[in-house]
Parts: structure tokens; C-alpha cells; sequence
């Protein structure tokens, strides 16, 4: 059985799912989108990405295509005819298609809507997480918006390119001042020299990464206190362990940071322990 994309209404065979050369995501990057990790055919933490959808339409003033639980309904659906066990959903909802003009076009445009699911092997992931991953440092060359979920996501592109090409898995973005703000397309996180869980406040130029916000909740729970503060490079590079999260990655152990090793050079406990209680409360809480 091949996959299946809904676009616009449609389920339909995914080689064959097409948007318009006119839709305002292709033109402008006039569109947000979302990723969930499905586990057991269910999507994880799927209240806060709703949530942070809601918002992100609301910041760039595209009116909801449908109500969250239609939403849902599609979602669902997209992940049932695609057969999918444990893997991901990525939505995107863009101002829809008008003749080209960078103003918006006329309120009743209706948006574009777009649905696809694939599988994933968690067993495969695991495994690298068991290994870690290395980031290498770029500079943040994003616009001031970086908490809106938008699809323009060129300069994150850009950066992930240069790791990849580095023999790097991400790309740790350095503001103007020499803190990091976040990789280009997850959260960073350290445990520094004194042992405290660190990652970027939210009044930084970053996204609110939902599997953040639930990991600061855990982590809480688990008696581990999350320092919402900046950290420099130096900081990474004497820290005890690193990792990033995102709904693509859940917690992956970072081991070395511009070739240099963190710690020993290995995923340490609490990044370990935190990705295990993550994917824990992601699967007993999918739905
Ligand atoms: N930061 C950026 C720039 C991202 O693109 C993403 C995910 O796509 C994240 C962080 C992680 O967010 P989440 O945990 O909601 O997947």
C-alpha cells in the first residue's frame, strides 16, 4: 500500500498530492505548520501542539481552516490509512491561493491544508540516541519572530546544511551576544559545570518547543529543577552533558559541540533518564 496525503479536503496517493504554484506557502512562506511523534497510531502531546497551531494562525492572522477536533478527525485519519504504528504527523495550513500580491488576499480565501504521516523506527532512533549525536555552532540569522511555527524556515536550512556537511546531526544557533538560542529545528539544552538543567527562556527569540515544555514539567516531577536561562558555547563546551529535544528527535544526547567532546564524550544519565521519561508519558498520553 503506497502513502497517503490529505490536501484540501482529499485523501490522496501522496506522488500525486499537489498544492497549487499560487498557494502562499510555495509564494511567500505565508503558512505554520506543526509535527507530532504518533505512538501506537496516536499523536503525542497533541493538546500543546494544537495549542501553539492556534496560536501561530492567530499571530499571522490566518483564520482556523477547521475546528481542532476536525483537526484531529484528519489527522487521525491520515495516520490510519498510512498504517502507522509509531511515526509522525506533519500538518501545514497556509493563507491559501490567490493571484500573486504580498498583501493578503480577499477574507474568503480558503486556507490550504495539508496532512502526511510516515513511520518511524523508534527502535533505530534509540540506538542513536544510545550513541549522541554532535551540533555544530552557526549564527542565529533568523527574523524576530522565531516563536511563530512558520514554514519560512530558509536560514534553519541553512544551518543544518553546514552541520550535515560538517559530519554534525544539528546546527546550535549563537545570538549576538554568544548564547545559544536553539538548534534549527530543536531546543538545546545543557547540564553545566555545577550540575544545573539549563535551556533558553522563552523572552529569547526562540520556539516553544512543546516537547520542552512537557520535559520542564517532568523533569520537575523527577526532582530535577530546569534553569530557564542563556548559556554561551564555553558553557556547552565544560558542560557534564548536552541534548536537544523536539517532537523529531524526543530527547537526543549531544556529545560533542564544534568537534569538541561534552563531558566524556558520551550520552550522559540525565539526558538518558529524561528521554525515557519522556517517551513514557508521550505514549501514556497520545490520543
Ligand atoms: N526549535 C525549532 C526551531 C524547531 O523547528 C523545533 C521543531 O520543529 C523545535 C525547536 C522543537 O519543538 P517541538 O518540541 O515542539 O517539536
Amino acid at each position: 500500500m503506497g502513502r497517503i496525503a490529505y490536501v484540501n479536503g482529499r485523501y490522496q496517493p501522496h506522488g500525486l498530492a499537489v498544492v497549487h504554484i499560487e498557494d502562499r506557502g510555495f509564494q511567500f512562506a505565508d503558512g505554520v505548520y506543526e509535527y507530532f511523534a504518533v505512538f501506537d497510531g496516536k499523536l503525542a502531546d497533541a493538546d500543546g501542539h494544537l495549542e501553539r497551531l492556534w496560536r501561530s494562525l492567530s499571530e499571522i492572522r490566518i483564520r482556523p481552516p477547521m475546528s481542532e477536533a476536525a483537526l484531529m478527525v484528519v489527522m487521525r485519519e491520515t495516520v490510519r490509512r498510512n498504517r502507522i504504528r509509531d511515526g509522525s504527523v506533519y500538518l501545514q495550513i497556509t493563507r491559501g491561493t490567490a493571484s500573486r500580491d504580498h498583501a493578503f488576499p480577499h477574507p474568503s480565501t480558503p486556507p490550504s491544508v495539508v496532512v502526511t504521516a510516515k513511520s518511524l523506527d523508534y527502535a533505530k532512533a534509540n540506538a542513536k540516541a544510545a550513541t549522541g549525536v554532535a551540533v555544530l555552532t552557526q549564527p542565529d540569522q533568523r527574523w524576530a519572530r522565531c516563536d511563530i511555527k512558520t514554514v519560512g524556515l530558509l536560514p534553519n536550512a541553512l544551518a543544518k546544511q553546514a552541520a550535515r556537511e560538517a559530519g554534525a546531526e544539528e546546527a546550535w544557533l549563537v545570538d549576538e551576544l554568544g548564547f545559544i538560542t536553539e538548534g534549527a529545528s530543536t531546543n538545546a539544552w545543557i547540564i553545566d559545570a555545577d550540575g544545573s538543567l539549563r535551556t533558553r527562556d522563552t523572552n529569547a527569540n526562540i520556539l516553544r518547543g512543546i516537547t520542552r515544555k512537557t520535559l520542564i514539567d517532568l523533569a520537575a516531577e523527577a526532582g530535577i529543577p530546569v534553569s530557564q536561562r542563556p548559556f554561551t558555547v564555553d558553557d556547552v563546551k565544560s558542560a557534564k552533558e548536552a541534548f536537544m529535544t523536539a517532537a523529531s528527535t524526543l530527547v537526543m544526547p549531544v556529545t560533542a559541540i564544534d568537534g569538541h567532546a561534552i563531558g566524556d564524550g558520551k550520552p550522559g544519565p540525565v539526558g538518558m533518564r529524561l528521554r525515557a521519561l519522556y517517551e513514557q508519558n508521550a505514549r501514556a498520553t497520545a490520543r
